[in-house]
């Protein structure tokens, strides 16, 4: 579905990506590994239009998207979440996921005065799509509070739910485990699952959490120094000696001595 060939981005004289190849299968929840530094939120934001490529090709369904900015992308249905913007913190839930969609006839001055039954419609028709993002992730009884109260695992469902406003196809996740309970991780977890298998998303996951990709992503592709080092299962990547070496320091290879679940 997407396909990422010889991919550089270059800050200056430094190479965050630097070479990297590789293939997302449609329909694969695919996780994506590697010590700090990798360049693997450098890799999303290039494939995500938020970043220009040095060089290299990004192709979706066999189309080159290479360079194309983000609005496009997103109406392509390629999705990367960010985080709650600040501004948006003092809006509810529920608003903040009935913002998603663009293109509504409200935003027309004229609109208002001369469209207003239309407008009342797509309202109602939004808020409706919103109630059942927020069942569907089991968080509707929050819909009416304020995006800031939120806990970090609630956001990050928040941010998941925005993908469901619209038809995504493919979305990335930037270390949605990232300071979130064991129970929120395993909801995000289940709505991941359940996106993928009723919905039919292609899922491209960053996460250090190592049960969480284990549980959830197959295959999964470790990167280090901005190259692609090696794919397949969890396990399969654990006892590659070139992932091994690229995590020398960073705590793999002990956990994994160690015989915990690195
Ligand atoms: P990862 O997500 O795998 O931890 P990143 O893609 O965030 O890695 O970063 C890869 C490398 O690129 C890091 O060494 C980082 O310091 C560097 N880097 C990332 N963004 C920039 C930038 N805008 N300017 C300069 N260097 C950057
Ligand atoms: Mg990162």
């Amino acid at each position: 579905m997407i396909k990422v060939e010889n991919l550089h981005k270059h800050f200056g004289g430094f190479h965050a990506v630097d070479g990297a190849s590789l293939g997302i299968r449609p329909g694969s929840i695919t996780g994506l590994i590697g010590p700090n530094g990798a360049g693997k939120t450098t890799l999303f934001n290039v494939i995500a239009g938020v970043l220009s490529p040095t060089s290299g090709r990004v192709t979706m369904d066999g189309e080159d998207i290479t360079g194309l900015p983000p609005h496009v992308l997103f109406h392509k249905g390629l999705l990367r979440t960010f985080q709650i913007a600040h501004e948006f913190h003092s809006m509810t839930v529920r608003e903040n996921l009935m913002m998603v969609p663009g293109g509504q006839s409200g935003e027309a001055l004229w609109n208002t005065w001369f469209r207003r039954g239309r407008i009342a419609a797509e309202e109602h028709a939004l808020r409706e799509k919103a109630d059942e993002v927020l069942a569907f992730l089991t968080i509707d009884h929050l819909a009416d509070e304020r995006a800031g109260n939120l806990s970090g695992g609630q956001k990050k469902l928040l941010e998941l739910g925005r993908t469901m406003m619209v038809e995504a196809k493919v979305v990335f996740l930037d270390e949605v485990g990232a300071g979130v309970n064991r129970t929120l991780l395993n909801t995000i977890a289940d709505a991941i699952e359940r996106l993928n298998a009723e919905r039919g998303y292609t899922f491209v996951v960053i996460e250090h959490d190592m049960d969480f990709i284990g549980r959830i992503c197959e295959p999964v592709i470790c990167m280090a120094e901005g190259k692609v080092l090696a794919e397949g299962t969890l396990d399969e990547i654990k006892a590659d000696e070139r992932v091994i070496e690229a995590y020398l320091g960073t705590g793999l290879k002990n956990k994994a001595a160690a015989g915990a679940q690195a």
